[in-house]
């Protein structure tokens, strides 16, 4: 038997993988670091197993700090923003779930109109709803969308005939090799419900820390009123119950809904998910939905429209964490804003 090896280069020698992590992740953000925290609450759905590693990060530099050690560490990370467009596994995430929750925004005149910048985490319905108070107009029909500035952009959320493309000027991101760099919109390549990022998988995306907008000055008591219809549209059109909003993308000339309900599937259940009975296009947890059900509602649906209508339904919901193989084919303050409007979107 050899003699075991003493001193500092012995005790690294015999220290576990994730021994190593837990030290560099904790090294850099102390007891802020958890654990096994389960991901359910973060998201729309309320479904989803653990994060191996987990932090939540209130600042842009906080969150390109996460990044950074994540890749240090050698372990997979995600960036997690409101998570409304997310299936969590059951089975959990492996690696860094970095939580955004950054929260600064500004609003300053440009030359055209007024030039919002607001940081990735900035919820977007706050950000609607506080810019309506200070009579900044242009993202009004974002009030229902309960994701994150990030999240918006990546995925080119839209609503009632607005989208993130109309209105989006640049973003500021952080590459994998770590380079921050200013990027037009136009090469975001943003579409219905899609964004160049899109194509590249979650761990190798750059991450998006600030977006630029082209806003429009307005009058406080107008903005205000088309907010409060957006709320009341959306109020009588879609479910209360958690949910991660649309599950599918409308195919070309069609909508999603109509052909889940034309198979039969409007209201039908598995397990406690359910096809919601007011939009099918959403599932919705009845209370303790695992992420197996949603899956197995969604391969029923894309099975049943393409044998029915030959039309295979695209996800727009993202599947995050483990997952076997799938078995189908697949502010607070309002200075006037000529002045400029800084805040925050609050927790
Ligand atoms: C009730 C309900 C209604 C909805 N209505 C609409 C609607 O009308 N229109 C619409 O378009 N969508 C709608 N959605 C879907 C969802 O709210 C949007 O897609 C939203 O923009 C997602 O943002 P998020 O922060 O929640 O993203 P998350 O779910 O947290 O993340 C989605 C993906 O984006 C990535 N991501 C998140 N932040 C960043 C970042 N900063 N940089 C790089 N990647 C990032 C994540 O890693 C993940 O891959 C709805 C959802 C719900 C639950």
């Amino acid at each position: 038997m050899s003699t075991p090896r003493r001193g500092r280069w012995a005790s690294r020698d015999s220290l576990r993988r994730s021994d190593l992590v837990r030290i560099i992740l904790r090294g850099a953000f102390g007891d802020r670091i958890l654990t096994d925290e389960p991901l359910a609450p973060y998201t729309s759905f309320r479904i989803g197993g653990p994060a191996q590693w987990f932090l939540k990060a209130e600042s842009v530099e906080e969150l390109r700090e996460a990044v950074r050690v994540a890749q240090r560490a050698h372990i997979p990370y995600l960036v997690l923003g409101r998570g409304s467009n997310v299936l969590v596994s059951d089975d959990g995430v492996d690696g860094l779930v970095i939580l955004n929750r950054t929260r600064r925004f500004t609003v300053r005149p440009a030359s055209a109109g007024l030039l919002l910048v607001a940081d990735s985490g900035v919820s977007l319905p706050k950000l609607a709803g506080k810019l309506a108070q200070g009579g900044v107009s242009g993202l009004e029909w974002a009030i229902g969308i309960p994701g994150s500035v990030g999240g918006a952009v990546v995925q080119n959320a839209g609503a009632w005939g607005h989208e993130i493309k109309d209105r989006l000027v640049s973003v500021e991101w952080l590459t994998p090799d770590g380079q921050i760099e200013e990027v037009p919109a136009q090469r975001l390549e943003l579409d219905y419900r899609r964004s160049a990022l899109l194509d590249v998988p979650p761990g190798k995306r750059p991450i998006i820390l600030r977006a630029k907008f082209q806003v429009d000055r307005g009058k406080p008591t107008e903005v205000q009123r088309r907010l409060r219809c957006y709320i009341m549209r959306r109020t009588t059109s879609q479910p209360r119950a958690p949910s991660g909003g649309s599950v599918f993308r409308n195919p070309p000339g069609d909508y999603a809904g109509r052909l889940i309900e034309a198979v039969g599937l409007k209201g039908h259940r598995i397990g406690n998910a359910q096809f919601s009975p007011k939009h099918a296009n959403f599932i919705i947890n009845l209370g303790g939905a695992t992420a197996e059900d949603v899956r197995a509602l969604i391969d029923l649906a894309r099975r049943r429209v393409r044998d029915a209508f030959g039309i295979t339904l695209e996800l727009e919901i993202e599947l995050v964490g483990r997952w076997e193989e799938e078995d189908e084919s697949q502010a607070q303050d309002h200075t006037p804003p000529a002045q400029g409007q800084e805040g925050e979107d609050g927790p």
